[in-house]
């Protein structure tokens, strides 16, 4: 019987990448993020590779829509036998400038909700003796950078969430992972590129090399069919004794 993954924010991105790995490897997929096409994006990626796909629009911020989602994908499918926590937002401000509402929603959409939909989807892992638990923090969970304050809290939140989980789900063969990537060219990335140009009244060429790929070793953006596979092998029975790890996938970013 075909394997589950629930990946969150799937509908664009990082995510978006993950869901056609897992696609191309024929889970069935409960897709999530809040693009208006979400339910037409899912719908495609099912007839292109002949999967079962669900799609929730569940807002990461409240936790009755995350239950929902794993209640009703549950139903249908059986269980969540991988969760990939991938949502996410950015902020980027000097500390004092930092709006408090804007700390909340990262908190809350890039941390909190992988411990509440971690909660949902674990009694069936358990149960079942099976589960996969793959959040996507960042380099940024690793090390910080600065205006980023809200962001690499909540990355390396979550990489102190996974360790957790990493001791806890192991008597029940659930590992827990967290993946690193530096910088992904994504619509995130984008928005952070035409802001960071405005700010520091620079091109954009010059904010891509000289602000953001001069960390990386490697001075190529990471391809998101990379993170895709990782995570793949990851949710994988021959992945079983990794568990409670931050990988990076970040071009040497953090080997300096
Ligand atoms: P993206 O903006 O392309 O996608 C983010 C997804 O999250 C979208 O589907 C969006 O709808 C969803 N989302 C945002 N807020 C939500 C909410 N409240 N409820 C439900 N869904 C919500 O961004 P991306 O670059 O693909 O980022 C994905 C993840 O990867 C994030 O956690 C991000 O921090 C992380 N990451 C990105 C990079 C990068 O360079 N792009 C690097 C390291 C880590």
């Amino acid at each position: 019987m075909a394997r589950t993954a629930l990946i969150t924010g799937s509908t664009s991105g990082i995510g978006l990448g993950i869901a056609t790995e897992f696609a191309k490897a024929k889970y069935n997929i409960v897709f999530n993020g809040l693009e208006p096409n979400g339910a037409e994006i899912a719908a495609n990626v099912g007839k292109q590779y002949g999967i079962e796909t669900m799609f929730f629009p569940a807002n990461m911020l409240k936790v009755d829509e995350l239950k929902d989602m794993v209640t009703k994908a549950t139903e249908k499918f059986g269980a969540i036998d991988v969760l990939v926590c991938n949502a996410g937002i950015q902020y980027v401000s000097p500390i004092e400038d930092f709006p408090a509402e804007k700390w909340d929603a990262i908190i809350g959409i890039n941390l909190t909700s992988a411990f509440h939909l971690t909660k949902a989807v674990w009694p069936k892992m358990k149960e079942q003796k099976f589960g996969r638990i793959i959040n996507i923090a960042s380099a940024h969970g690793l090390v910080a950078s600065e205006f980023k304050s809200a962001y690499v809290t909540s990355k390396h939140g979550i990489v102190g969430l996974t360790k957790v989980l990493g001791l806890e789900g192991a008597p029940f063969n659930i590992t827990a992972n967290a993946i690193c990537p530096g910088y992904v060219k994504t619509p995130l990335v984008d928005k952070q590129i035409a802001d960071q140009a405005k700010a520091h009244n620079m091109s954009e060429a010059d904010v891509v090399n000289k602000v953001m790929l001069y960390k990386q070793a490697v001075k190529d953006f990471v391809p998101v069919e990379t993170l895709g596979q990782l995570a793949l092998f990851l949710a994988s029975e021959g992945a079983k004794t990794i568990t409670g790890t931050a990988m990076p996938v970040d071009g040497g970013w953090n080997a300096q």
